[in-house]
């Protein structure tokens, strides 16, 4: 949809593009060609063969969504001339969005940085690598000196491949800090968090593919039509099987628009309907009372909450009718396995971990999880958002879901080949080192903020912008505030991004040109865990270097590049990817990257088409038995040839042929009560018929099964756990005899450390609903929260409804992604959605005399004011707008478009609806609030 009209000869040329490229086009063709594994390329019609050139297939990956698509790249004499949607992928079996089929726009790159660049006056001026390095360099050793190494920040990507977000953490590691993070902080860390505590791992627990099991799908907060369009054949495929469709959703989106059953809830209650739906679940005896009673510890207490969710209450706060909560309970019920699908929607509140584990629990009740057709299926959003959570660049973590603890870090010293005191020396303390850094979502906070209020030495003083757009977190005129007080701000990225236009300074500001994932090669984890190999399609642009040279650059200046790279091969100042993988492999034991070496995962990516796309599985060829990517955990090392995990905690199947039971991750009792799981709730074949704990050296002594290590294995694996034993043998001897490495468990639904043991409704910070804020206030205010003072009824307690009166909240749009200077910058994007936009219902439009494609403000309590088109549609309910994130190049108004480098401003620019956003973060992982604020309208 694009407000502005277009000519004939416009909308021909975006028609044959949308037939090429989008998700109808690709619906269609499945629909017709089922089953899914015989859908064939159409005869390409410009032929290359008699070209008097070298041509060549690059097999590659959709560097937008977390879908994985591959792309092939048909490369002539070193130029990317064409691309094909790899019809041989078990996870996009030939179609691509249209986002996927533009990806060779960044094989050209016009508004691509080209060469180093730095701020002198006022303009940006070029400069040669050496003199940026140089610079930078000089700066940070003499900010070192002077404020310690916590005044850095680098805010790293989830657009790196596994082995780029690896590499970084550990280089901010020797740099001594943890102030470093990525997008996952402000798109799903309230998931990782809330699935990791109740089931044991944060991760979707399904796939894409395994849809096709499911009898019932509930989407609540996801709208995969538009953030992962290729997600969706997968999903339509079920329909056609018979599958019910829920969507739960304030706004009437595109996914909506397949559903049988269309719930519109008022944003910020989904606890209160989740529990509503659960009331009924368990009013009916619908629950899977075997599941509950053998897998799962403390649902009594759930129970207890729920009872409270009376019909009549749960539609008083969500505005849902009685009668829909009931028939969604029903149709989850009655049509098992059902699954449920959430995204952002959900995750960012400042309840969003809450919210996660209500939705969690739900699925334990009704025995949903460790089945096809089940599972906690959460979209994540970037390319790599996945792999970079798993093994890169989060504040509270070393890779694997190490953790920050003295035990961690020893791990790492010792994989890293370092010494543990000299690793400790590089931080400003030991209690630093161990303490969660700033997060992404608060960095503006950081500086900003008065110094005896923060948590560590010293504020933020430099931050690096590494892949990240800045219009992505909310508050933007604090974060302008903060770019000018900083003493410098470097922009590492293929395009400028926002911050290069925003920040308003003279000086202090540097732009490098990074690569783009098609120039290098390297691993990249879909959101259901299996990891594709990119082969490297094009050499690197211009001037643009690969994210892992610029990090051995820096490391080099500030003189610890021999740590960085002790166990890996440097080449012509590139770090060896595959050394940097192998790496990772002989580190991240927690979550199973240990299987999946370089040649396996090159293996997978030749043999695509051997790939079952319902199971993942390898029917035949030298894959044989294998999922698709080796969805992690792939356990022990890759000579035991774990066939990866396609279904978390599925007792169906064996630990060495894919299955797992919940983790025991909290001990093995609590307040009186087991924490393991049932007698004889365990994986098939196992030797051990109970719950069982983690093994460590000595349950592996004890139940007499220590003599199976060889002696090399011994040595290792003395006094070591399952998780730190570098041998791998304590793992390997656990799955010989059928156990999990990491124990048989419970799932929990009380979860004894969070602020709310079980999920409770909160009202959101901004509500209009000032009668339910004191029944359901939110959290009180905390003087320090990972190193900041972070507030939350003090917000609450302000009344901005009266001034403020609307509703507003923000999602994805199918054309644009993430802060979306990439996809705004594409020319063919570009012509999909050429403004910003605010979708008002006609009611609200009314009242202000609002009209279709006609400029107005967009007001908010922060004194933002944000001018964008009115689309004006019943789409939104009355008392609520909703608008797209991707936006950015307007600042309140003005166009930004001076302000870029030369020829670096996206083609499409328009104003970010973070700019006006309010401030409200999650009560454990600091996700920002972007779903329920306050707003008003004025005519331009
Ligand atoms: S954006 Fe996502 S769904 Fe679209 S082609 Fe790329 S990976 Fe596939």
């Amino acid at each position: 949809m694009s407000l502005q009209k277009i000519t004939p000869d416009e909308g021909r040329r975006r028609r044959r593009f949308l037939v090429g490229a989008g998700i109808t086009a690709g619906a269609g063709a499945l629909a017709r060609h089922l089953p899914l594994n015989i859908m064939q390329p159409a005869a390409a019609a410009d032929p290359v063969p008699n070209a008097p050139v070298k041509t060549e297939i690059k097999h590659t990956v959709c560097s937008h969504c977390s879908v994985g698509c591959s792309v092939e790249a048909v490369v002539s004499n070193g130029v990317w001339v064409r691309q094909e949607p790899a019809f041989d992928s078990p996870l996009n079996m030939g179609a691509h969005c249209a986002k996927g089929a533009s990806v060779r726009e960044h094989g050209f790159g016009e508004h691509r940085l080209r060469y180093p660049m730095k701020l002198v006056n006022g303009k940006y001026t070029r400069i040669s690598w050496d003199q940026a390095i140089n610079e930078i360099g000089d700066r940070l050793l003499t900010l070192r000196e002077k404020a310690g190494p916590d005044a850095l920040m680098v805010i790293g990507s989830s657009k790196h491949n596994n082995e780029q977000a690896y590499l970084l953490r550990k280089w901010v590691s020797l740099w001594g800090s943890n102030n470093v993070d990525h997008q996952a902080r402000i798109c799903h860390s309230t998931t990782v968090a809330g699935v990791a505590q109740t089931y044991g791992y944060g991760a979707m627990t399904n796939s894409f593919n395994d849809l096709h099991y499911s009898k019932a799908v509930l989407f609540i907060g996801s709208n995969p039509a538009e953030a992962h369009p290729i997600s969706m054949l997968h999903f339509l495929h079920a329909k056609e099987l018979g599958a019910k469709m829920i969507v739960i959703d304030p706004r009437f989106t595109r996914t909506a628009r397949f559903a049988h059953h269309y719930i519109r809830i008022r944003p910020g209650t989904d606890i209160a309907l989740v529990w509503g739906i659960l009331w009924h679940i368990f009013a009916n005896g619908w629950e899977d009372k075997k599941f509950i009673e053998d897998r799962t510890y403390g649902m009594e207490e759930v129970r207890k909450e729920v009872a409270k969710w009376t019909p009549e209450k749960v539609s008083d706060v969500t505005g849902v009718p009685e009668a829909a909560v009931r028939t969604a309970a029903e149709m989850l019920a009655l049509n098992r396995p059902s699954s449920v699908v959430w995204c952002m929607g959900i995750t960012q509140h400042h309840v969003g971990t809450a919210n996660v584990r209500a939705l969690s629990i739900l699925q334990l009740a009704l025995g949903n999880i460790g089945v096809p057709g089940g599972g906690a299926n959460i979209y994540r959003g970037h390319d790599n958002v996945q792999g970079a959570t798993d093994v890169g660049p989060n504040a509270d973590s070393l890779p694997g879901y190490y953790g920050l603890a003295e035990g961690a870090w020893k791990h790492f010293a010792t994989v890293w080949g370092l010494d543990y005191e000299w690793l400790k020396g590089r931080f400003g303390s030991k209690e630093l080192m161990e303490k969660p850094g700033i997060t992404v979502s608060r960095w503006y906070d950081a500086v900003n903020e008065q110094a005896q209020y923060m948590d560590q030495p010293s504020n933020l003083r430099a931050v690096f912008y590494w892949g990240h757009a800045p219009n992505s977190q909310t508050r933007l005129p604090d974060m302008k505030a903060a770019m000018q007080k900083l003493d410098m701000l470097v922009v590492i990225d293929p395009y400028p991004s926002l911050t290069a236009a925003m920040h308003g300074r003279q000086d202090g500001v540097y732009l490098l040109p990074a690569a783009s994932q098609f120039e290098t090669q390297g691993s990249v984890t879909a959101s259901n865990r299996s990891i594709q190999w990119r082969e490297r399609v094009i050499q690197p642009l211009f001037e643009c270097k690969t994210d892992h040279e610029i990090m051995y650059l820096f490391a080099r200046k500030l003189g610890f590049a021999n740590e960085l790279c002790k166990h890996i091969k440097v080449v012509h100042n590139e770090p060896v990817v595959e050394d940097i993988l192998r790496e990772i492999n002989r580190s991240c034991w927690t979550i199973g990257y240990t299987g999946c070496s370089p040649e396996r995962l090159k293996l997978h990516m030749e043999n695509k088409h051997t790939f079952n796309p319902t199971t993942l599985r390898a029917e035949s060829g030298p894959c044989k038995g294998d999922y698709y990517g080796l969805p992690w955990p792939c356990w022990g090392t890759p000579e035991m040839k774990h066939p990866g995990t396609p279904i978390l905690y599925d007792l169906s199947k064996t630990i060495a042929e894919g299955g797992l039971p919940f983790r025991a991750n909290w001990g093995v009792e609590h307040d009186g009560q087991s924490l393991l799981a049932a007698d004889g709730s365990t994986n098939q074949d196992s030797e051990i018929d109970t719950g069982y704990p983690e093994f460590d050296h000595v349950f592996l002594k004890k139940l007499g099964w220590w003599a199976e290590l060889t002696p090399l294995e011994q040595a290792a694996a003395e006094g070591k756990n399952w998780k730190t034993d570098l041998s791998g043998g304590i793992i390997r001897v656990a799955i010989a005899h059928g156990c999990a490495p990491y124990g048989n468990a419970r799932a929990r639904c009380h979860v004894w450390n969070f602020p709310d043991p079980v999920p409770v409704h909160r009202e959101p910070l901004l509500s209009p609903r000032r009668d339910l804020v004191a029944k359901y206030p939110t959290y009180d205010d905390k003087a320090n929260f990972w190193r900041l003072p972070t507030l939350y009824k003090s917000v609450q307690a302000v009344d901005f409804s009266k001034d403020y009166p609307l509703i507003m909240t923000s999602g994805r749009l199918v054309e644009y992604e993430g802060g979306g200077e990439e996809t705004r910058s594409n020319p063919w994007l570009a012509e999909l959605q050429q403004n910003m936009f605010c979708e008002v219902n006609p009611q609200d439009a009314a009242q202000v005399g609002a009209r279709l494609g006609e400029y107005i403000w967009i007001e908010t309590p922060t004194g933002a004011r944000l001018k964008m088109m009115a689309m004006v549609t019943p789409r939104v309910p009355p008392g609520m707008v909703w608008m797209p994130f991707h936006f950015g190049g307007w600042w309140m108004g003005e166009d930004l478009e001076q302000h870029y480098p030369e020829g670096g401003a996206p083609e499409v620019r328009g104003e970010s609806v973070n700019t006006g956003w309010t401030y409200g973060y999650d009560a454990v992982t600091m996700m920002q609030e972007t779903k329920v604020s306050l707003c008003r309208l004025a005519r331009a």
